[in-house]
């Protein structure tokens, strides 16, 4: 299967481009998906300057992105200006707020590379699963990426092999960003959990706060310009939630002021491809967001 060959449901990319965006059938190659994101995100550009200008209406400039201000979870952050422009957001009730030194208990903080995480990573002993695990798995892209992916824990793949997203859920992904002109290389893709729990097992709730210092100094290090949140543990751990995941999505949230998107797990997708199109709906979202992040610089 070629790269922009992704199936939805029963629609390639260029029939599921057309249908979601409302734009006609998509440009051949990869830059067409590229284009219409940038379309979209002069749209958004123009509602924010407006709302700026004008009543200061948010809504407008969020839906001219694509996303729904608030839509379903109740729990997403709402952004005044721009979807980028954290330090203005309002934060909700369920909003994770920006990290303070405590969460780092005083060691993180002093960390500056992505390799000095790996490293601690590998000799951690925070909570269990270090003793079940054959490799750590801290993530891997580029160290300065745009859009950084966070699933819930490694696999079976990922902890023989110490990478991840690298068995069949993994390739849907490389696919998945693939189809929005992100190559995995620009990417940095990680999950909560730097272990894998023995037989797949749900991520408890310490082991998630053991972990969850090195990812938010992977985020803070990185300065991901969206993240995606991949299935309903990712989504909700990050987002303080239990709100459903299809409710959670079609929304902009924020994690420690980054702008995050929630979506499908891919392992998710190769079971039910209904949740194929939503997801590139989302996929969508967050390229969106990136573009105008972009556009804005
Ligand atoms: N599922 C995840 O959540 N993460 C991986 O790395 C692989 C599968």
């Amino acid at each position: 299967m070629g790269e922009h060959e992704l199936v939805l449901d029963s629609l390639s990319i260029d029939e599921a481009m057309a249908l979601v965006a409302g734009k006609g059938k998509r440009e051949e190659g990869r830059g067409g998906a590229r284009d219409e994101g940038r379309g979209t995100a002069e749209q958004a550009a123009s509602a924010r300057t407006s709302a700026a200008s004008g009543a200061g209406d948010w809504r407008a400039a969020l839906r001219a992105a694509g996303a729904e201000p608030g839509a379903g979870a109740g729990a997403a952050t709402v952004l005044p200006e721009s979807p980028l422009a954290a330090s203005h957001v309002p934060l909700s009730s369920k909003s994770v707020p920006t990290p303070s030194g405590e969460l780092f208990a005083g060691s993180l903080e002093q960390v500056e590379t992505l390799e000095e995480i790996a490293s601690l990573i590998a000799s951690c002993k925070k909570c269990p699963l270090y003793k079940t695990a054959t490799n750590p798995v801290p993530g891997e892209g580029h160290p300065r990426a745009k859009l950084m992916c966070v699933g819930e824990a490694p696999g079976a793949t990922e902890d023989e092999t110490g990478r991840p997203f690298v068995g069949a859920a993994g390739q849907l992904l490389t696919k998945i960003l693939a189809a929005i002109d992100l190559p995995r290389e620009q990417v940095y893709i990680c999950n909560v959990l730097k272990h894998r729990p023995p037989g797949n097992r749900n991520p408890l709730p310490d082991e998630v706060t053991a972990c969850s210092p090195y990812l938010i100094r992977q985020i803070e290090l990185i300065k991901p310009k969206v993240i995606l949140a991949l299935g309903t543990f990712a989504a909700q751990t990050l987002l303080n939630t239990k709100t459903a995941i299809g409710k959670l999505r079609g929304s902009v949230h924020e994690y420690h002021g980054v702008p995050l998107v929630v979506t499908y797990h891919p392992a998710a997708l190769l079971r039910n491809p209904g949740w194929k199109r939503p997801t590139w709906e989302d996929v969508q979202l967050a390229r969106r967001i990136l573009d105008r992040s972009i556009a804005d610089a």
